[in-house]
């Protein structure tokens, strides 16, 4: 059935609503974002673990690409490559999974983050077929937790064939300045032109469920032991979010964590999808120091599939440890 779906709306879609200005920043990008192809799926659309009594389970929305330059905005292009080409990465594309976290703890089962959806990049919008794939019904969802307002992550609230509510029964947080920022009326008028897709997408997509949204300040627990914690920068009220449980400590980072070398080993570079650039990086070390110390396993929507792993300190800096 989705396969139908998608094949209907490939047939009425141009070229992916791709994030045009944040991510044309750099030369040649908009062909590359054409002419890129993600990676094949995921080849397990469900990765599963514990943490104490509660139940992780990462599933795929697919994957991304943007060109390499987006990683970084204020160092040459030169050591740009010279990084990612001795860290193994390709130096023209940035290449970006979808890595959804879906915590069962007790009768709850809280969704962190909804996905693209199908109108926004080719290659992403499997999340309700990952929830198919792993035996999921989508109905039982309790709680989505937003963690920003970007397509990658409230694009996939509405079923973009028949406008119906993804997760029907599931209430719905996210921060309230993030809430404020993409709802606000005056947007086209109060922000620069390349975030409009953006919010006109939010907007449709927040909009439809309005009325089931909770919006919430800093330290809100979801349920008991499931706490949303402010991570500004990406975007004006981005939060993360902290499992505990049984003496364990789980955060998803959202997008506070893009690059599996690039955020944890060069914090400071500035990637053109942070909207706050200088905030972001101050959020990226307060984050690393802590996951470091305190020895948190991390979830990175964006890291390499599944995006679990920790975050090792290393000269001035830190690095990335997959896990799992
Ligand atoms: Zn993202």
């Amino acid at each position: 059935m989705s396969v139908s779906r998608r094949s209907i709306l490939a047939g009425g879609l141009s070229a992916p609503l791709v994030a045009r200005g944040l991510v044309t920043a750099g030369a040649g990008a908009g062909a590359g974002l054409l002419a890129a192809r993600t990676p094949a799926r995921a080849a397990e659309a469900a990765h599963q673990f514990s943490l104490g009594d509660s139940e992780i389970t990462i599933l795929t929305d697919g994957g991304l690409v943007l060109p390499a330059s987006t990683l970084a905005s204020n160092v040459s292009d030169e050591e740009r490559n010279a990084f990612l080409t001795s860290h193994g990465h390709d130096a023209e594309t940035r290449a970006s999974a979808l890595n959804i976290a879906l915590v069962r703890k007790g009768d709850a089962l809280v969704l962190i983050d909804t996905g693209a959806g199908l109108n926004f990049f080719q290659d992403a919008g499997l999340l309700a077929d990952s929830f198919d794939a792993a035996g999921l019904d989508r109905d039982s969802v309790t709680h989505v937790v937003l963690t920003h307002g970007h397509p990658d992550h409230v694009w996939g609230v509405i079923d973009d064939f028949d406008e119906s509510e993804r997760f029907p029964n599931a209430s719905y947080l996210m921060g309230a300045a993030e809430w404020d920022f993409w709802m606000n009326p005056d947007f086209l008028a109060d922000n620069p032109e390349e975030l409009h897709s953006f919010a006109l997408g939010a907007q449709r997509n927040l909009g439809a469920v309005a009325e089931k949204v909770e919006r919430v300040g800093a330290d809100h627990a979801v349920v008991s032991g499931i706490t949303m914690i402010e991570t500004p920068g990406h975007t004006p009220g981005h939060m993360s979010v902290l499992i505990e449980d049984g003496g364990q400590q789980l955060l998803v980072t959202g997008d506070a964590l893009t690059h599996p070398s690039v955020s944890f080993e060069k914090p400071d570079w500035q990637p053109t999808t942070d909207q706050n650039p200088e905030l972001a990086a101050k959020t990226r070390r307060t984050l690393l120091d802590r996951a470091a110390s305190d020895g948190l396993l991390l979830v990175g929507y964006h890291l390499p599939w599944p995006g679990v792993g920790r975050a090792e300190a290393k000269d001035g800096a830190w690095r990335y440890v997959a896990e799992g």
